[in-house]
């Protein structure tokens, strides 16, 4: 087993164990790739949506957000080219009879190239020391300069293959590149088809009459349907964006790598509605303003990166996805699309309704252009869930397992503990958490020594520790400890709703945008 399969498993008992993801149905064996969020994961994930929606929304005057419903009329999908092109590339192996995504089996492949560069990378930085010239090294050392060309024409072709739904080349690409089925080592593979992601189901009660329906496999569809309602019951004037969260679903082919990729996840969408021409500008004050987003959650500057799209979805003039490093290496979070006029022209052209805005300083009516920015919030989840993971060498000697939530994520903010259960300990703690939990979510804790429960709570991303003591009893001050640190201070009891506050509220970490 690889590090990376070993810190992924540990992610994955971890969200197990302390009350953040379960599988679906367990108690049945569970269902393939759908997960429930428990006690701490429904407060992380909701805590996760909010940031998103305070700064995408509300930080915004010329943003809304809105809650479109998952089923939606069947021509829907037409109009957006779902029925006939929401398809991914499947292949199946003949031995083991899994399934996979035939362009990830080649993106998987390109990734393996691109750790061997890592590592040479790694050598010399090692060799070289201070006078160590990364850039230089990668465009020059001529190992490295072979793999990358290697990635790219793999990458290249691909692309032009699949754009010309030539399958039977992404097939010759997967034999000539000599992948093996990751799990057996068979080469042995079917020809590759293509497979539609949608789930279908049925409205109306009886047979003759029902109809044909689809779970919405994005949000995005749900905003331009409404793109008038909006415009004019809000008076919105150009450049303006419509937002929202929701469930969407996806018959996934691969589902194996727990909730990075799930039948039934969650989006965070926002569409902009842009003049015509203007749509590179926007472009990248999105991917500007988005990646700033993340960063400012703190989580390392050296976990994201942009990657720009070789083969572009037939909607788009421009796209690039963020990507964050997950414990199985770098993949997609966030993808930042310039749509054209393509969705809205499509709702014109089968709902029969002009879908037009009319702008008063150039006095002519016109179809706006869309960028968007889509981010998973299952995925955000295990970016941050992932990265916050940490075992930590102790000075004396010993480990601790710590979960680094950035604070204004974390699922319980402050867990109030009483020294020992007698001496009205209890009672004192009792009241502090009915002091603060109108501000936060707070967890009262009275079981095993005290060490240990700061153990437990570090465990839990718990960024403060309050231990009432008997000196409490005599000046109203108690312990806070830090969990990062594991520093603690004596502080006055009516302070702490300061001090929490100024660590988790949403306006300290946004204004880091
Ligand atoms: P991928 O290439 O990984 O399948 P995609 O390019 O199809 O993703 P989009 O259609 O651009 O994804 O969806 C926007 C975002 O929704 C993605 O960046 C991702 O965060 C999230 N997402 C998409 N599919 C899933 C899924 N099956 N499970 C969880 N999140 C998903």
């Amino acid at each position: 087993m690889t590090n990376q399969d070993d810190q992924f498993k540990k992610v994955i008992s971890h969200a197990k164990e302390y009350g953040y993801v379960f599988q679906s149905s367990e108690i049945y064996d569970g269902l393939s790739a759908v997960y429930d969020y428990a006690q701490n994961g429904a407060e992380l994930k909701k805590n996760i949506r909010d940031y998103w929606w305070k700064a995408m929304v509300q930080m915004h005057d010329n943003i809304v957000g809105i809650d479109a419903a998952i089923f939606m009329h069947p021509t829907t999908w037409k109009a957006s080219g779902h029925v006939d092109a929401f398809n991914d590339p499947l292949i199946d192996n003949k031995d083991s009879k899994k399934r996979y995504r035939a362009d990830v089996l080649i993106e998987d492949y390109c990734a393996k190239i691109e750790a061997k560069i890592d590592k040479e990378v790694d050598k010399a930085a090692k060799r070289f020391g201070d006078s160590f010239d990364k850039a230089q090294y990668l465009a020059t050392n001529t190992r490295v300069v072979e793999y990358q060309e290697k990635i790219n024409t793999t990458l290249s072709r691909m692309a032009k293959s699949l754009e010309k739904e030539d399958l039977a080349d992404v097939k010759a690409l997967i034999e000539e590149l000599e992948i093996a089925d990751p799990l057996t080592g068979s080469k042995n593979w079917t020809d590759v088809k293509q497979f539609n992601l949608m789930f279908g189901t049925k409205l109306g009660a009886s047979a003759e009459n029902a109809m044909d329906l689809y779970l919405r496999p994005e949000t995005a569809q749900g905003i331009f349907v409404n793109f008038l309602n909006v415009q004019k019951t809000g008076r919105m004037k150009i450049p303006f964006g419509i937002a929202q969260t929701g469930k969407a679903f996806r018959n996934e082919i691969v589902a194996r790598q727990f909730i990075f990729r799930m039948r039934e996840f969650e989006q965070m969408e926002m569409q902009f509605f842009i003049k015509p021409g203007t749509q590179k500008e926007w472009f990248e004050h999105w991917k500007e303003t988005r990646m700033k987003w993340h960063l400012s959650l703190g989580m390392g500057t050296d976990n994201y990166r942009f990657h720009d799209h070789e083969k572009l979805a037939h909607y788009a003039d421009a796209a690039t996805d963020i990507e964050f490093k997950f414990p199985f290496g770098f993949k997609e979070l966030e993808g930042i699309h310039s749509r054209t006029d393509f969705d809205l022209k499509q709702h014109e052209e089968f709902s029969g309704k002009k879908l037009q805005y009319f702008d008063h300083e150039d006095n002519a009516s016109y179809t706006p252009y869309v960028l968007e920015t889509s981010i998973g919030l299952d995925r955000m989840f295990l970016a941050v869930f992932s990265n916050s993971l940490v075992e930590e060498e102790l000075d004396n000697n010993t480990t601790r397992t710590v979960l680094k939530l950035p604070a204004v994520l974390a699922p319980v903010k402050a867990a109030i503990l009483p020294l020992v259960k007698k001496d009205g300990l209890p009672e004192i703690a009792k009241q502090i958490v009915d002091d603060l939990k109108w501000d936060f979510n707070v967890d009262y804790d009275e079981k095993d020594a005290v060490g240990r429960r700061y153990r437990r709570q570090d465990a839990n991303g718990t960024p403060f520790c309050i231990t009432v003591d008997h000196d409490t009893l005599e000046d109203n001050t108690v312990t806070i400890r830090h969990r990062d640190s594991m520093e603690q201070e004596r502080v006055k009891i009516e302070d702490l709703r300061h001090i929490i506050k100024q660590a988790v509220d949403v306006k300290t970490w946004l204004m880091k945008m």
